[in-house]
């Protein structure tokens, strides 16, 4: 098991980060220093952080705080000034493939680039390296690249499979390749499972479910109101402009056809 206390030196001569122990885990407090180089273009910044990081890393993930606020809220943000380094998928299998994994992998991997990532976003109004969408569709689009797939709902099937499922290679691959998913998706299938966890994979797919329901309780609560709506519209006129009665209708046909 990956053993903090043996880099906090590191930690504070390379990245200016002073540690103290706590309940589970670590605490480190600093100013990052940014000073790097990407396709030619060098930046420089500073952001004063606070990073927990628990004693199971990398099984759990570390969790960086923008503590003096400077990273705009419209940025990769979350509640509580929680930065939003990538999916944690994304950082799981990273971080979990490397061996020896330590602190400064985390850094090096997810800190430094969303700082450069920030500091360029600031300077040129876009972001140098793809992003993703914040949120959900971030994620599912994390899953849809990992599996080099080019549909959505069939990235959503893969994740509803490895979140429910159990793992049967001579089952027909879901990306309807027509092959059993050993002789196809299978080995990306069973790599995520062991590197993120079934359970992180669920929280992704039960997130994309909370987010439906909402999504289809406001599209429910629009209908009502526009059914509403159109409920009053129909009485207004009824009111405004009641419908002749049919002996009237009949009385006016008769006229066009005989008096005329
Ligand atoms: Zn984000
Ligand atoms: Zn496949």
């Amino acid at each position: 098991m990956y053993n903090i206390s043996s880099e906090l030196t590191t930690l504070n001569q390379n990245y200016g980060l002073v540690g103290f122990e706590q309940n589970d885990g670590y605490i480190f407090y600093g100013d990052l220093k940014l000073n790097h180089k990407y396709n030619n273009i060098s930046l420089k910044n500073d952001l004063y952080i606070s990073m927990f990081v628990p004693f199971s890393y990398p099984n759990e993930l570390p969790i960086v705080k923008d503590i003096t606020k400077k990273i705009d809220s419209e940025f990769h943000k979350n509640k509580n000034d929680i930065l939003c380094l990538a999916c944690d998928a994304e950082m799981y299998l990273d971080l979990k493939t490397r061996e020896d994994v330590t602190i400064s992998d985390f850094i090096e991997r997810f800190l430094l680039p969303y700082v450069y990532s920030y500091t360029y976003y600031k300077k040129y109004s876009k972001v140098p390296f793809g992003d993703r969408e914040h949120g959900i569709l971030g994620i599912i689009d994390f899953y849809k690249d990992y599996f080099k797939l080019d549909d959505r709902h069939i990235t959503l099937q893969f994740l509803k499979y490895m979140a429910f499922e159990k793992y049967r290679g001579h089952n027909l691959c879901l990306c309807k390749s027509g092959k059993k998913l050993r002789n196809c998706h299978g080995i990306d299938i069973i790599t995520l499972i062991e590197k993120v966890g079934i359970n992180n994979i669920l929280s992704d797919y039960n997130m994309y479910l909370e987010v439906m329901k909402d999504i289809k309780q406001q599209e429910k609560r629009k209908r009502m109101a526009e059914y509403k709506i159109i409920q009053q519209k129909k009485r207004l006129e009824y009111y405004l402009f009641p419908p002749k009665s049919p002996f009237e209708v009949s009385i006016s046909k008769f006229y066009e056809r005989y008096i005329k």
